[in-house]
């Protein structure tokens, strides 16, 4: 039998590297990407041998359209279907308005909101031929609370959820089903930069009083990407210990 096929963004570390696992745990063949030159591709493909699951890394920056696009030829080269897309490369920028700098806006909106343009147009072709795909796009609370200091990425963010919606909508004639995510504080290299007494704070703003983990972002993603969501779609759905 031929295996599905998830396509992950920024899937060599951090969520996306937990939602990585949660698929090759389901049998799924995987598509990671990432940027970073110094990204250990045999450390990774090692790691994931203990799922029995092929691994195609593809270095893309998602804010690029040509090196997407070669990416998802690549994938299609290989595997011959993609069924779920998960885009989940994000970058923060954060400053407060008043001293944010033109480039730190450009660069945040390209990556994580054109990004998720990028992706979602060159991969479903491949799904509406198949009838059947699956996209989930990681958003955050504060796209949808807003938050001082982040209005790059907020903007990015709920700008995701609004693509998100409206794709959902096109797409459901042909059986794809498109919702995000909207994680709260989660700990990994993104937060780590946070001092402990921020981190503090944060936990105190949390009813679950924790940040959550990249494994219950992973969950979730699953729940939403899987084969098994046959009906939900143009949702996000909040996963935030509890904060809104
Ligand atoms: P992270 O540890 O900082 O990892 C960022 C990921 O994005 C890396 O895999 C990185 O790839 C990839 N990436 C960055 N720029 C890229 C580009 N131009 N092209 C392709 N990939 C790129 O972040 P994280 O915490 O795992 O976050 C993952 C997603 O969750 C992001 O969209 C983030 O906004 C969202 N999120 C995170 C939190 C949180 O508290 N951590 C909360 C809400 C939402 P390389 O490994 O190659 O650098």
């Amino acid at each position: 039998m031929e295996r599905r096929v998830a396509l992950i963004t920024g899937g060599a570390r951090g969520i996306g590297k937990a939602i990585a696992e949660k698929f090759a745990k389901n049998g799924y063949d995987l598509v990671l990407n990432y940027v970073s030159d110094n990204t250990n591709l045999e450390e990774i493909q090692n790691e994931f041998k203990e799922y029995n699951v092929e691994v195609l890394l593809e270095k893309a920056d998602v804010s690029n359209f040509e090196q997407c696009e070669n990416m998802v030829k690549a994938a299609i080269e290989k595997f011959g279907r993609i069924d779920t897309l998960v885009n989940n490369a994000g970058v923060t920028r954060d400053n407060l308005l008043m001293r944010m700098k033109e480039e730190d806006f450009d660069k945040v909106i390209s990556i994580n909101l054109k990004g998720t343009f990028n992706m979602t147009k060159l991969v479903t072709p491949y799904m509406m031929k198949k009838r059947e795909g699956r996209i989930v796009s990681i958003s955050s609370v504060v796209g949808v609370v807003g938050n001082a200091g982040q209005s790059n990425y907020a903007a990015s963010k709920a700008g995701i959820i609004g693509f998100t919606k409206s794709v959902a909508k096109e797409l459901a004639s042909r059986n794809i089903l498109a919702n995000c995510v909207a994680p709260g504080f989660i700990a990994t290299d993104m937060t780590s930069v946070l001092s402990d007494k921020v981190k503090e704070n944060i936990n105190a703003q949390i009813p679950l009083k924790r940040m959550g983990t990249a494994e219950e972002i992973a969950n979730a993603v699953y729940f939403l990407g899987g084969e098994e969501n046959t009906y939900i779609t143009g949702q996000t759905l909040n996963i935030d210990g509890g904060m809104i």
